[in-house]
């Protein structure tokens, strides 16, 4: 009988797009319901793509009326099983033939894009208007969508200034688990233009960060500034880490710049502490030549307190090409990487530090027998500091490596080696707890970092019966945020 729903389903799915574009085989399903850590407990039953946003509002009516759970997918480049299927009947809902650029509008400076438009196209489409999206993506934007992106809030390029993707949001088009389509901000008044966030409830918000739980994303519209003429780069060494994330806070305080990550390697007790070499990369945009030298003056003279200045090879190489240079999800050796963040204020940065070096010190023998390294990249990602510890070790290619993003096999360093694989994921979850008590936020939560169990009683009802409200049957990406 199952199988015969699934069937009838399914039918009505290719009707809408096309035979072609509703995979079935086992490999797709595989690939795109599994992420760079973590495997689905069930498989879904399709991959279905649609090319408009008419035939996703078509495809989730067909899902609601035959009783299967939609999990939206854009680039598939986060790693918090964000679209991991769950359940037993269930589909990925591929967003990445959703391309059109819907309006830019330079008067009103705004731009509405399909949810599968690429960081990237976007850039370098607004860019012909000598425009930008002030925070204008993650480092993975030649690859993930603006969907995705919102789903679960960036940050990098532009965020020490302009804070995270969520930020620019004027207003977005969602398909409801219903089926029915929604509009927020300005752009759900009768005949009115997106142009402003705020009219009435922030019903935009709503939906930022929600990976995927609340709703299909169809469209965005992404407020736009004009691109700063003048930009220069700074970077500076530090003698601990300590002296840099002092430098970086006062820094992100001071809004002075645009771009602000730092990066050390964490060393063991028994280690050689001068190994660490923190260093921080300093992106600074303004209006003018003397704009720009003003800034780094004073940039400079908080860095100089306890860093010594260094060539900005860093910074350079990022913003020159900013999609491009991530090339491969390998580490340069060749070795597994993966990272977990929290983001805490300003006020809290040294001490959430110390709780992390606590922590990989009391593991010390594990991370050594396993031959795991760890950097710790830092960064100031509007009123915060996003903490986030990057473990590598030798391991096997997963698919989503092997589907472009792995490099070269031979790039593939030594034999995998699993006890170093259980490791490493226990270092992950000891620091998603270790950021749960320490309070911290998160971007992409998926079905990874604690949310409803770090909210207040209150707030963590308020958000189950929001979700009952606009999901009754729990069919939209059922698990993320905790949601059933
Ligand atoms: C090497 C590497 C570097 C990275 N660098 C950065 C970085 O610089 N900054 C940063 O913030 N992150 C970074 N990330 C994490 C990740 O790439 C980004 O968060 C990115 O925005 C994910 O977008 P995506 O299109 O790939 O989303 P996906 O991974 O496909 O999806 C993310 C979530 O959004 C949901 N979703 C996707 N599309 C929609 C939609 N249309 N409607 C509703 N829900 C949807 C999914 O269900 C899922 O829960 C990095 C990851 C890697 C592997």
């Amino acid at each position: 009988m199952s199988a015969e729903i699934e069937l009838h389903a399914l039918n009505a799915m290719s009707d809408v797009v096309g035979s072609e574009h509703v995979r079935r085989d086992s490999e797709s399903c595989r690939y795109f319901s599994s992420d760079l850590f973590f495997e689905p407990p069930v498989l879904p039953i399709a991959v279905v793509s649609p090319a408009t946003r008419d035939d996703v509002v078509r495809i989730v009516q067909i899902a609601s009326n035959e009783n299967v759970s939609i999990v939206p997918r854009g680039g598939g480049l986060s790693y918090t099983g964000g679209y991991l299927s769950q359940g037993p009947r269930c589909i990925i809902l591929d967003t990445t033939r959703l391309t059109r650029i819907i309006e830019i509008n330079d008067d009103d400076q705004y731009v509405t894009v399909e949810a599968g438009v690429t960081w990237q196209m976007l850039d370098e489409v607004v860019a012909q208007h000598g425009l930008r999206v002030p925070h204008f993506g993650p480092a993975t934007g030649r690859v993930s969508t603006i969907g995705g992106g919102l789903s679960q809030n960036t940050v990098l390029f532009g965020s020490a200034q302009y804070g995270s993707a969520a930020d620019h949001v004027l207003s977005l088009e969602v398909a409801l688990a219903d089926g029915s389509r929604v509009k927020t901000g300005s752009g759900a008044i009768r005949g009115g233009e997106p142009f402003f966030r705020y009219h009435g409830p922030d019903l935009t918000g709503l939906f930022l960060g929600d990976c995927g739980a609340l709703g299909v994303k169809l469209s965005a519209t992404l407020q736009l500034m004009p691109r700063p003429p003048s930009i220069d780069f700074a970077s500076f060494a530090f003698p601990t880490f300590e002296a840099m994330i002092a430098a970086e806070t006062e820094i992100g305080r001071s809004r002075l710049a645009t771009d602000l990550l730092g990066a050390g390697n964490y060393v063991p007790p028994d280690g050689d502490a001068a190994e660490a070499k923190p260093a921080m990369h300093l992106v600074v945009e303004g209006y003018s030549a003397r704009d720009v030298s003003e800034r780094l003056d004073r940039l400079r003279q908080i860095a100089g307190h306890q860093g010594k200045e260094v060539e900005p090879t860093v910074p350079r190489f990022l913003r020159d090409r900013p999609f491009n240079f991530l090339t491969s999800l390998l580490s340069d050796d060749g070795r597994m990487q993966a990272w977990t963040h929290g983001i805490v204020p300003f006020s809290q940065a040294l001490h959430v530090f110390g709780a992390i070096t606590a922590f990989f010190n009391a593991k010390a023998a594990l991370i050594a027998r396993c031959c795991i390294d760890i950097t710790i990249s830092t960064g100031v990602m509007g009123r915060g500091v996003l903490l986030e510890p990057v473990i590598r070790w030798r391991d096997q290619p997963r698919a989503i490596h092997l589907g472009g993003l792995g490099g070269a096999p031979e790039a593939w360093a030594g034999t995998p080696d699993e006890a170093a694989t259980t490791a490493a994921m226990q270092l992950r979850r000891g620091l998603r707890d270790l950021f749960r008590r320490e309070c911290a936020a998160h971007l992409q939560i998926g079905k990874f970092y604690a949310y409803r169990d770090g909210l207040t009683e209150e707030t963590d009802d308020m958000v189950r019966r929001l979700k009952h409200a606009l999901d009754p049957q729990g069919r939209m990406n059922p698990g993320a945020l905790g949601l059933g």
